[in-house]
């Protein structure tokens, strides 16, 4: 695993808080998901950082699902975001926790806070609490709840978490500054009433903690020293260190809240509520969709584990929101694969050659490198036969000077076979090249002519007789434009409607039909491609950025 350790001003506040013996020299981290969708590649920038910091200065990394909004949460997105970590390649050990664990804990928070006169439940309807908040320039007004005594805001709050009220009739309110500067800190909303139940508490709870009030408390329930989030979070801090503050007595540790840039990328979206919309409107065929942003569509798409975490690592951390070229995650991509990836021959647009004199209804044997970067990956055996496919644009019946593969009267060399000239293009009655008929050099085997001529050009091939034949799907970005959402189109329009292309009958070697799901090859000259299931392949990348959006 790539080392992390890169030093940005997370890692030294991190070192310094160490170095000062602050929580007794202890690191203890947390990544807090809410499971109301798939986890992306933000997420995983995230997931990177946390338990890298950690893992740095031998501390934890908690996994905690923030389950406050029971309607929008589900044990699918549980599962799939376990998933997802683990195959990033990070762990949590025991530190699996809920918010949900934490309900009896944070109501018993509330109490307290009441009891100081801290808190106060307010009979105003969701919409005079919102004009009564004020705005940027103008303070908020009190409500005239405000002031109502401890034991009777106890008495109430008890009844509210009976089930007394329905949904928007009360709420409890911390009681801080209506006329702060920070409008989250004009007496923000901790609990409001929501007869809705819970993915793990069903209905026991018929009021639920509101974000602000349940994040901080996690944190310092779970004893977490460093609470890593993104830069939205920044106006939030000074309630974040209020709400420890007034409630520290009833928590384990003081954790510091350090706000960093969102990743964002061009040519995708980095949004749930909008990945959510694509997968229910049916725009792509579910959240593992391989154009997706998603961890599991990377993964499908053969996004190697270790291209994520040396990605997230290049893009750094930083406090300056910016968006990272799409080209940078495609880059890394193609690094790790080409290191990794056994080649495999593909064609993936056929044209026929026939080579007119090998002896008939004969066969034999080549030798090919499985990686010519990594000689310890090996060679395989490949069929080569008086039948062969080739890429239709690997030859051209009239070629510019730079043309290097093949013409009617040039000579080519196959990949670890022969060289081939070709002598005739026969076409059909739309005037369309289907056959090329031409001529080898039996001398040539392997690629080399005792003469010591090379033609120009090397190209790859499939023997006819025993090519597999595979369905093979062209991905490419699922967005034309840069940044998706600034058009404000529906979603269906701004999608790339080439994003997908699937080939079927596609002549492959034939050593392709045995592949593990999920195994990557690169096709030589073509890309690199995932094995989805038997003869199936999802195109990963292409060989280099190719995109001319
Ligand atoms: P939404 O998209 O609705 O704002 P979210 O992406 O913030 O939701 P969470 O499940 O709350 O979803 O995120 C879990 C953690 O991942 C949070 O700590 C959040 O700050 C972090 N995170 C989310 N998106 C990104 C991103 N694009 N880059 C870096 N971190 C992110
Ligand atoms: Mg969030």
């Amino acid at each position: 695993m790539s080392g992390g350790g890169k030093r940005d001003f997370i890692r030294e506040t991190v070192a310094e808080d160490v170095s000062a013996g602050k929580n007794g020299g202890r690191i203890a981290t947390r990544f807090p998901p809410e499971p109301n969708g798939y986890m992306h590649i933000g997420h995983a920038k995230s997931v990177c950082l946390n338990f890298s910091v950690a893992r740095e200065n031998g501390g934890t990394c908690t996994l905690r699902f923030d389950d406050t909004n029971p309607g929008k949460e589900s044990e699918e997105f549980v599962e799939s975001i376990k998933e997802d970590i683990k195959w990033l390649g990070f762990d949590w050990g025991n530190r699996l926790r809920f918010a949900s664990d934490h309900f009896e804990k944070f109501f018993e928070c509330a109490v307290c806070l009441t009891e100081q006169g801290l808190a106060y439940v307010d009979d105003q309807s969701p919409d005079d609490i919102r004009l009564m908040r004020g705005t940027l320039t103008e303070p908020g007004r009190n409500s005239p709840f405000r002031d109502r005594k401890p034991e009777e805001n106890l008495d109430i709050l008890l009844r509210m978490k009976k089930g007394e009220f329905v949904e928007g009739q009360r709420v409890l309110r911390a009681k801080i500054d209506m006329a702060a500067g920070n409008i989250n800190m004009r007496d923000p909303v901790i609990y409001r009433i929501l007869d809705t139940p819970h993915h793990r508490t069903g209905d026991r709870w018929k009021i639920y903690p509101t974000y602000d009030f349940a994040h901080p408390l996690s944190d310092a329930i779970e004893g977490i020293t460093h609470s890593l989030c993104t830069l939205e979070f920044e106006d939030h801090r000074p309630l974040y260190d209020w709400f420890v503050e007034k409630l520290l007595p009833l928590l384990e540790s003081t954790p510091r809240q350090i706000e960093f840039s969102r990743l964002d990328i061009s040519h995708t979206v980095m949004s749930k509520r909008v990945i959510s919309e694509l997968v229910r409107e049916g725009i792509v065929d579910g959240w593992d969709d391989p154009r997706m942003p998603t961890i599991s569509g990377m993964r499908r798409r053969g996004y190697p584990p270790g291209a994520i975490r040396d990605f997230c690592e290049k893009v750094g951390v930083t406090k300056q929101n910016s968006t990272i070229e799409a080209e940078l995650l495609e880059h890394t991509v193609r690094e790790n694969l080409n290191k990794t990836a056994p080649r495999r021959m593909a064609v993936l647009d056929p044209v026929k050659v026939t080579i007119t004199n090998y002896p008939l209804g004969c066969e034999e044997t080549l030798t090919a490198a499985n990686n010519p970067e990594d000689p310890s990956a090996g060679t395989r055996e490949i069929p080569f036969s008086g039948e062969l496919y080739i890429e239709r644009d690997d030859f051209m019946e009239d070629p510019p000077k730079k043309f290097h593969r093949l013409s009617p009267g040039t000579e080519v060399r196959l990949r670890y076979g022969y060289f081939i000239t070709c002598m005739k293009a026969v076409k059909n009655e739309r005037g369309e090249v289907c056959e090329l008929l031409c001529e080898y050099d039996p001398e040539t085997k392997g690629g080399n002519a005792p003469d010591g001529r090379r033609p120009k050009g090397t190209i790859h091939w499939v023997s006819g007789a025993h090519a597999a034949r595979a369905e093979v799907r062209l991905y490419d970005r699922l967005f034309k434009d840069k940044n998706p959402l600034v058009s404000k189109k529906p979603l269906k329009q701004s999608v790339n409607s080439e994003s997908v292309e699937i080939r079927e009958q596609i002549p492959v070697e034939p050593s392709l039909s045995s592949t593990e799901r999920g195994e990557v090859f690169q096709f030589e000259r073509k890309g690199y491609f995932a094995a989805e299931g038997e003869l199936v392949f999802n195109r990963t990348a292409t060989l280099r950025d190719s995109w001319k959006g």
